[in-house]
């Protein structure tokens, strides 16, 4: 059998690293053609020199001597900057492209692979907050299938396998609140940066995790699903689950729901991306009923939680909006990683920059990159 060649964008990050402990654990069935990553260089280089890729791309071109230096007893293509990287995702022998790099970036290269006809497996849900319509159009014009490795997203993809044709009701994403979920308003205003990265269920990086605790995640992850699987914006709903056994929910027009259950380790859904439409053994943890105690249901607060407002307001009203929220976002909550604003003053400045760049009702590739410019610009003249 050939192995299924994987191209992996962001493979420093935390869905990069168990990316490639899935491969490692499947040896025989996947190999690694690519490795890119955008700052953390003496990793990258450690990856390659287990893995041996064809290729390698650093996003930063001021690393890009270290990379090759540190590579040159092998015989691996070193090569740096945005286009590069764009560009690899075209190889022809590479069959999965796994995006996992972090925000806006995403979007670019998700393009060129789906042109290249490559299978996706989308980490990057910034890529379908911001172009969803446009990523949708394309992956059906050039027949290629989106997996998703989003836990929720590919726990509703789980429950619909099999059901061809049939009727969905609702989608419901589950989301397990944050570390903040018991806090109210007047708490929120001095949550701290380190109390904010503390999230209780899931390891995952330093941007994400933010956007967890804002429920700006699930904001995204609603929109994500919305373009995923067809659906419409009140179609998608969210619900808290503090537990995080249930990964996510279908409600079909039967009312019958489906729920997809398991531990939380995210090298579930990256494997079952690579894997669909087989399931392949696994050395995770299984979940042990008996030892989880109660499965609890909450409603999300969108007044403590304004971010999950704005992102339910940007799809319904879709067009360039989704685009100006996620510039926003990616601003603020680099300034709140950096200590240099506050936690609430995160949404302040999201809802400011929207009031302020121009709505587009359908846009094209062109004005996204004009929208994300502009609208990072505005938000970084308010912190
Ligand atoms: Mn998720």
């Amino acid at each position: 059998m050939r192995k299924k060649q994987i191209a992996i964008l962001g493979s420093t990050g935390s869905i990069g690293t168990q990316a490639l402990q899935v491969i490692e654990e499947h040896a025989d069935r996947y190999e690694v053609y690519a490795l890119t990553a955008n700052e953390r260089v003496e990793q990258l280089i450690g990856q390659a020199r287990k893995f041996l890729p064809e290729a390698v791309v650093i996003a930063n071109e001021s690393k890009y001597s270290i990379l090759k230096e540190a590579l040159n007893d092998l015989p691996i293509k070193v090569y740096a900057g945005e286009e590069a990287l764009c560009q690899i995702v075209e190889s022809q022998p590479i069959d999965i492209v796994l995006t996992a790099m972090v925000g806006y970036s995403g979007l670019k290269p998700t393009i060129n692979a789906i042109k290249a006809r490559k299978v996706i497996a989308l980490a990057n849900k910034e890529t379908l907050v911001v172009a969803g319509e446009l990523i949708e159009q394309l992956a059906r014009e050039y027949r290629v299938p989106i997996l998703p490795v989003d836990s929720e997203h590919s726990a509703v993809f789980q429950c619909i396998v099999g059901e061809g044709n049939n009727e969905i009701e609702k989608i419901i994403l589950t989301a397990s609140g944050g570390p903040f979920r018991n806090y109210s308003l007047r708490e929120l205003e001095s949550v701290t940066r380190g109390q904010a990265l503390q999230h209780p269920n899931w390891k995952m990086g330093a941007k994400i995790t933010i956007d967890s605790a804002t429920l700006m995640n699930k904001g995204f992850e609603m929109i994500e699903a919305r373009w995923l699987f067809g659906v419409k914006p009140e179609q998608v709903e969210a619900i808290i689950h503090p537990q995080a056994i249930i990964h996510s929910m279908v409600q079909f027009c039967d009312g019958t729901i489906k729920a997809q259950m398991g531990v939380a380790d995210m090298r579930m859904p990256i494997q079952y991306a690579f894997s669909y439409p087989d399931r392949l053994s696994s050395s995770c943890r299984r979940l042990d009923f008996a030892a989880c105690g109660q499965l609890t249901f909450d409603k999300p607060d969108p007044q403590r939680f304004r971010n999950l407002a704005l992102a339910c307001e940007a799809m319904f009203k879709g067009g360039n909006l989704p685009c100006i929220v996620n510039a926003a976002n990616e601003v603020v909550v680099a300034a709140f990683l950096q200590e240099r604003i506050s936690f609430l003053q995160m949404s302040d400045i999201i809802e400011k920059t929207i009031s302020k760049v121009s709505f587009i009702h359908t846009p094209a590739y062109e004005d996204y990159v004009e929208t994300d410019k502009e609208a990072r610009l505005l938000a970084q003249s308010l912190l």
